[in-house]
Formats: structure tokens, C-alpha cells, sequence
């Protein structure tokens, strides 16, 4: 959370809906933001997710860690 009391919402200016539960984000303490790019082209995509969902469904070895500043 930033220091003027806002949800921390990363490169996008507002929380997305987690792209596998498909629920609000809101006040997630848990929320990360991934960016998709498609290259050789500029093209990219941010997804919102609870990173509990996420650890749920990534390949065996990759963890997602949440670390507060
Ligand atoms: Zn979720």
C-alpha cells in the first residue's frame, strides 16, 4: 500500500479482477499483477490474481512470494 493510502495497483491505475477466481481484488492482501508481452511485437497484457490462486496453478516448482515494502 503506498503512503497516500491507496491499494498498491502496479503498472495499471486500477485493481483487475483475479483471472482465475474472477472475483474484485479489492483489499486483497494477497493481489499480484502479471504482464504478458508477446514478442518480437510491443504488445502486452496485464492480469490481476490472488497469488494464492495463482501458487494453485503454476507448474510444480514456481511459487509466487508476496513481499510488503
Ligand atoms: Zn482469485
Amino acid at each position: 500500500m503506498g503512503t497516500d493510502g491507496r491499494e498498491w495497483t502496479g503498472a495499471v491505475t486500477e485493481r483487475l479482477r483475479c483471472c482465475i477466481c474472477g472475483e474484485d481484488t479489492t483489499g486483497a492482501d494477497d493481489y499480484v499483477l502479471l504482464r504478458i508481452t508477446a514478442a518480437p511485437t510491443e504488445a502486452k497484457q496485464f492480469l490481476g490474481v490472488h497469488a494464492s490462486h495463482l501458487n494453485e496453478v503454476l507448474a510444480e516448482g514456481f511459487a509466487v512470494d508476496i513481499h510488503h515494502s
